[in-house]
């Protein structure tokens, strides 16, 4: 069907992908969703602390990493006890249009008992939206379907090696939240990456994400049991299966692109080893969200989130 792929160039390329680094900074599921809940407007501890139900010492050290990574700065807002809200950054900020895709797959694909709102409304144009994936060069539509990817490794980048991989641990009775670490996960994207570069067998992912064979097992089997993979037998081998991606896992595909140019653009200033192109146009392909209604770009502050009612 496809040729066989370069294992060792895409071994090379995700391991020194902006993609990788940056959900190693963001990827854990309380740090997107104290995120999301910031786009939200949520500001202070106590306020994240009740809506996300978080441990305290767990908000207080992502909340201190997030400070740390500049995405966060903390204002002081009383004195006595001291107690302090937590604002956005333009580096934070910069995140927005990969969370809205998190909101938007959450809609579609999700259990929908995590706290969110019902809809979005672009207050540029004033219609409920969804946010699309667009080429910023010409302005169309994209899928992962749209985009060629060139492996350039990127020596500048840091290099994962394999030890820093760990994963935590995801357990059956955690309910959406086990549906949310899971798809926002780490290892789950990256799987994910390793497919739309064409990896489809069990060695071949495990070869280039540099996952223990029982690692990867019990993950695959997670992600095909939370609809994220669909596995078949290989027909031109019928000892070997081969894992492929459903329309869940591919409608992961703006959320994995855009947090990979975040981290190019405002974290590492430096070109990703994944470079897509869209095949359309012929240029390089820079991701935007943008509404569906209007077709211009979203910012932080031009969508409305509204919660009940008719959509
Ligand atoms: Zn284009
Ligand atoms: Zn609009």
């Amino acid at each position: 069907m496809s040729e066989a792929p370069d294992l060792d160039l895409i071994r090379e390329a995700l391991s020194t992908s902006t993609l990788s680094h940056a959900l190693k900074l963001i990827g854990d599921r309380w740090t997107m969703q104290i995120l999301m809940a910031a786009f939200l407007g949520v500001k202070r501890f106590d306020d994240f602390q009740t809506r996300l139900a978080i441990p305290r010492r767990t908000l207080s050290d992502r909340l201190k990493s997030l400070v740390h990574m500049d995405m966060l700065r903390p204002r002081l807002y009383q004195e006595r006890p001291e107690r302090y809200a937590y604002h956005l950054t333009a580096k934070g900020m910069a995140l927005y249009e990969a969370t809205l895709m998190t909101w938007d797959w959450e809609h579609r694909f999700g259990e929908n008992r995590v706290a969110l709102p019902d809809r979005l409304v672009h207050r540029t144009c004033g219609h409920a939206f969804v946010p699309q994936l667009t080429c910023e060069a010409c302005g169309e539509t994209v899928t992962m379907r749209d985009l060629d990817f060139s492996l350039k490794p990127n020596p500048r980048l840091p290099h994962d090696t394999g030890e820093a991989m760990r994963t935590p641990k995801v357990t059956v009775n955690d309910g959406a939240m086990s549906h949310l670490a899971l798809r926002l996960d780490r290892w789950s994207l990256m799987i994910v990456s390793a497919a739309v570069l064409g990896c489809r067998h069990f060695d071949q992912i495990a070869h280039v994400l540099r996952i223990s064979p029982p690692l990867l097992s019990r993950r695959l089997a997670a992600m095909v049991e939370a609809g994220l993979l669909s596995v078949e037998p290989d027909r031109e081998d019928g000892r070997r299966r081969i894992y492929l991606l459903t329309a869940a896992s591919r409608a992961l595909f703006p959320y994995i692109v855009l947090v990979s140019t975040w981290a190019a653009e405002h974290h590492f200033h430096e070109q990703s080893s994944i470079r897509p192109r869209h095949r359309a146009c012929g240029k390089p392909f820079m991701p935007r969200a943008t509404c569906g209604h209007c077709h211009q770009r979203l910012r932080a502050w031009d969508v409305r989130f509204e919660t009940g009612g008719p959509v």
